[in-house]
């Protein structure tokens, strides 16, 4: 034998020595059993999983029959059938079913078992892999009943429910769809045979935005009611439920009927619609014959200035005064109604700039009562900017107005960052201060907590406040102790 021929033999040897311990280390730190047997049934090799799945050692397991150490007497034929099907060559495949342990307890395993040739291809015995399922058949049964109860839960529920695959395919449907559609349990139905056509484009758009991002499905839309053949509004949302990786498994979606509370609303839109424009028209025409009542009684005491006396002096006092009242309640009347009436979009109005107009539109009276207004540096909003101004003319207007009786009037304004992209801005003043029972009716139409005769005005001007900020999803409020200063607050989005 040459040198080379004693290399490579070498080699070889090496080779399959460093294979067979490979192996021996994998079958050994394997957590499955691994265990051969002859064609007789003969354990042949035992692991140490099998030690400690069935309980004996590898010196009292070898040399016995696998029948007789861990085969239960109910499953005998098994192995039988198991050597039978070794002889012939053929491979036992994830077969689950019971073994005994050492202690006589039982386990549930999944057996898989392939037939093993010497190098003459000649089947001499098998090995064999036992897995213990006993925790994954436990999980598969919980996983079962929770289903179950999922299912009478959803079967129960008024609403629609029902689940769908990652990649949007509904995989089940609750009782209720089943009736409101009329589809047949075991028929194939799709959700979209019964979505408005003019919804159905905005639907699937939506779902498939939401399969996209992974992120909650929500939308309106009208579903067939089979019942009383019309359609019915919905909301549909879905929750996307994800595995303890993050990745989502299933959406879980339910269909809850809002046909009703959308008619309520469309009615109560429409109710209000019509309020408003009553409230418009009629404040608009009252204008023309209050103008006429106010210029006659004021020719009537310029003209006859001389002549009257006594009642009828006294009348045309009431006259005019009466006019003037009515014509503030008037205008104040027409600025609330049309204090949401603008069409275009907001744009982004310069605080700083609308309290300025305001300031400029207050300038007589700040003159008059030597009012001191500080103003800190203002943000730019997402508001008209009209809506704005008027904002800051009736809140400085009011802090001048009801002002206390010793010291001229001080008025700051502020503006903080608040939640959810909103600002948060105060008007604050050192006036007559607000009783606490009244600060949630003052912003009422008409409330007012003083006669004309102790200050003037109509009680419309803190109303309109709130309609405006209401409009931008914002609040207004007021913090005050009667004789301690007021202040307003109210938020804006950014
Ligand atoms: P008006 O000022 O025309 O009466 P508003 O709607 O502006 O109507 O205000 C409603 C009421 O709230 C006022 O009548 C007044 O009693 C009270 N009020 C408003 N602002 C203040 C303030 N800054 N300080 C004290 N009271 C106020």
């Amino acid at each position: 034998m040459s040198i080379t021929d004693r290399n490579t033999k070498e080699t070889k040897i090496k080779r399959s020595e460093r294979a067979a311990l490979l192996l021996s280390a994998i079958v050994d730190s394997s957590d499955d059993a691994i265990i051969s047997k002859d064609l007789n049934g003969v354990v042949t090799s035992w692991n140490y999983s099998a030690e400690r799945l069935f309980g004996y050692t590898a010196e009292e397991a070898i040399g016995r029959t696998i029948a007789s150490l861990i085969i239960p007497d109910d499953r005998q034929d098994e192995e039988t059938d198991i050597l039978a099907k070794l002889r012939r060559g053929e491979r036992v495949d994830h077969f689950e079913t019971i073994r005994r342990r050492k202690d006589g307890s039982l386990l549930d395993i999944s057996l898989t078992i392939s037939p093993v040739k010497d190098s003459t291809g000649k089947i001499i015995g098998a090995s064999k892999i036992a897995r213990d399922i006993t925790e994954a058949k436990r999980v598969r049964a919980a996983l079962i009943e929770s289903e179950a109860q999922f299912r009478q839960l959803a079967d129960a529920m008024p609403q629609m429910v029902w689940t769908a695959r990652p990649d949007g395919q509904v995989d089940y449907y609750n009782q209720r769809w089943y009736e409101f559609t009329g589809f047949s349990v075991n028929a194939d139905s799709n959700w979209e045979d019964i979505v408005h056509p003019e919804d159905l484009q905005r639907t699937r758009e939506t779902w498939h935005e939401a399969l996209r991002s992974g992120r909650p499905y929500s939308i309106e839309h009208r579903l067939m009611d089979r019942h009383e053949n019309r359609w019915r509004w919905f909301i549909t949302r879905a929750l996307p439920v994800p595995d303890a990786y993050g990745r989502i498994t299933k959406w879980f979606g339910t269909s809850t009927d809002i046909d009703e509370q959308k008619r309520v609303q469309e009615d109560l839109r429409r109710a209000n619609a019509d309020l408003e424009q009553f409230a418009y028209t009629a404040s608009h025409d009252l204008q023309e014959p209050l103008r006429g009542i106010k210029i006659y009684s004021d020719l009537l005491a310029r003209r006859f200035e001389g002549q009257l006396e006594g009642d009828a002096l006294k009348f045309v006092g009431y006259l005019r005064k009466s006019a003037t009242r009515m014509e503030a309640l008037v205008r104040d009347l027409l600025a609330y109604t049309q204090s949401t009436r603008l069409e275009k979009p907001p744009e982004l109005t310069d605080a700083n700039v609308a309290l300025k107009a305001a300031l400029d539109n207050l300038s007589s009276v700040i003159l008059e009562t030597g009012a001191q207004i500080l103003a800190g540096k203002l943000p730019s909003v997402c508001v008209h900017s009209t809506h704005l101004q008027q904002l800051f003319q009736n809140l400085i207007g009011n802090a001048i107005k009801y002002r206390g009786p010793e010291q001229p009037p001080v008025i700051r304004i502020a503006a903080e960052p608040h939640q959810d992209g909103y600002w948060i801005f105060s008007v604050a003043d050192n006036g007559i201060g607000i009783d606490p029972q009244y600060k949630e009716q003052i912003f009422g139409l008409f409330k007012r907590l003083h006669t004309s005769e102790e200050y003037s005005g109509t009680g419309i001007g803190l109303a309109i406040c709130q309609r405006i900020v209401n409009q931008y999803d914002g609040q207004i409020w007021v913090e005050s102790e009667l004789g301690q200063g007021s202040t307003f607050r109210f938020t804006l989005p950014r």
